[in-house]
């Protein structure tokens, strides 16, 4: 395929890298966003005088594509590591944790990769697509905020969670229904706690096994953050899942509670609080990307390959290439 017209749905990592070597394979690209702007889950939520990175909280780099695609972020100053004093707790116990691993961080904020990649590519957000239809080998898209979209488009690719992508195109093609239908991904409870002081507790960032928290970090300890003293709290996916309807203030205090038990006292603290419904999970068969060569239609996704961000980054490389082909 050259020189054709693709619409993605969906400006998290692995739209934005399929945008990306798609545009760089010579083809005209158009993302569409439900959201005010790029990144999706790894994105920072912004309030008057502070900031936290509420949806991933750092990354890794083991594939040499990846490792590379880090490098020309280092270079930009649009990440940094991230090195943190991390502490493991389980059974009541505390202990250091243990690893070689490199953790990258976005600076100032985790969602500035997303929108270093955005930069120059033709973005529409605030559009939340709806409907999709097939129709002289064109596709065409419907959205919530602006109705029918007037161009077609020669290729299509879904570039969001599986239960959303289930939803919106599981009558276009069987083997999306199946796909995505398999996609196992569950819910993510978060709250951000800003102090007036910097809390007195013996870690930065915390990795919790048996509690209803099992991530807590201190985004201050990230570099080139400002304002005030924030930190965030992620609960456990099974737990998250179970209790994915109950209001924002009970599912708070249940995390407040348990934050206590970890030294973390919050109390005095603002809290603000976010439900992530799809946050983490993927296909137990990994894929890592799909496409419909018949019907130029593609999926891409942390969920065609492992979760995580260099899994989505992947997803989203791969597939253009695949549609080069
Ligand atoms: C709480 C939490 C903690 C995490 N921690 C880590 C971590 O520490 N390390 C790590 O590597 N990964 C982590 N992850 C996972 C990581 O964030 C994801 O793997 C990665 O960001 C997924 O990118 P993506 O492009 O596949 O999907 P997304 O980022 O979800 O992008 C999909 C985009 O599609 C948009 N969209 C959805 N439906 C529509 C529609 N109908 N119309 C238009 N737009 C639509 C969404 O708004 C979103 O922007 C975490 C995720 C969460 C939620």
């Amino acid at each position: 395929m050259t020189n054709k017209t693709f619409a993605i749905i969906g400006a998290g990592l692995a739209g934005l890298s399929c945008a990306v070597r798609l545009t760089e394979l010579g083809h005209h690209v158009e993302l569409f966003e439900k959201s005010r702007g790029a990144a999706g889950r790894m994105s920072t939520k912004r309030g008057e005088g502070w900031a936290a990175d509420h949806g991933a909280q750092y990354f890794t780099a083991r594939d040499p594509l990846f490792i590379e695609q880090v490098k020309k972020w280092l270079a930009n100053q649009a990440v940094a590591l991230w090195t943190p004093e991390i502490k493991v707790f389980e059974a009541n116990q505390w202990t250091t944790f243990q690893s070689q691993d490199l953790r990258y961080v976005g600076t100032p904020a985790m969602n500035t990769p997303a929108k270093q990649l955005a930069n120059g590519l033709l973005l529409h957000t605030s559009q939340t697509i709806d409907a999709l239809s097939h129709k002289d080998s064109q596709w065409f898209l419907q959205s919530a905020e602006a109705g029918a979209i007037a161009q077609g488009f020669d290729a299509l690719i879904l570039a969001i969670p599986g239960p959303q992508a289930l939803a919106l195109a599981q009558h276009l093609d069987p083997d999306i229904k199946t796909i995505a239908g398999q996609s196992n991904m569950k819910g993510c409870w978060t709250l951000m706690a800003r102090f007036q002081h910097k809390p007195t507790v013996s870690f930065e960032a915390a990795f919790v096994n048996q509690e209803i928290i099992s991530w807590v970090a201190r985004n201050s300890s990230k570099p080139q953050r400002t304002g005030q003293e924030s930190w965030t709290i992620q609960a456990n996916p099974l737990w998250s899942q179970e209790f994915i309807e109950l209001s924002k203030e009970d599912v708070a205090d249940q995390l407040l509670a348990c934050a206590k038990k970890l030294g973390l006292d919050c109390t005095g603290a603002e809290i603000s609080m976010h439900r992530w419904r799809y946050a983490s999970g993927s296909t137990t068969a990994t894929l890592g990307f799909y496409s419909n060569p018949a019907l130029h239609l593609g999926m891409c996704g942390d969920w065609l390959n492992g979760g995580r961000v260099e899994g989505a980054w992947l997803s989203g490389y791969h597939l253009a290439n695949q549609f080069a082909e």
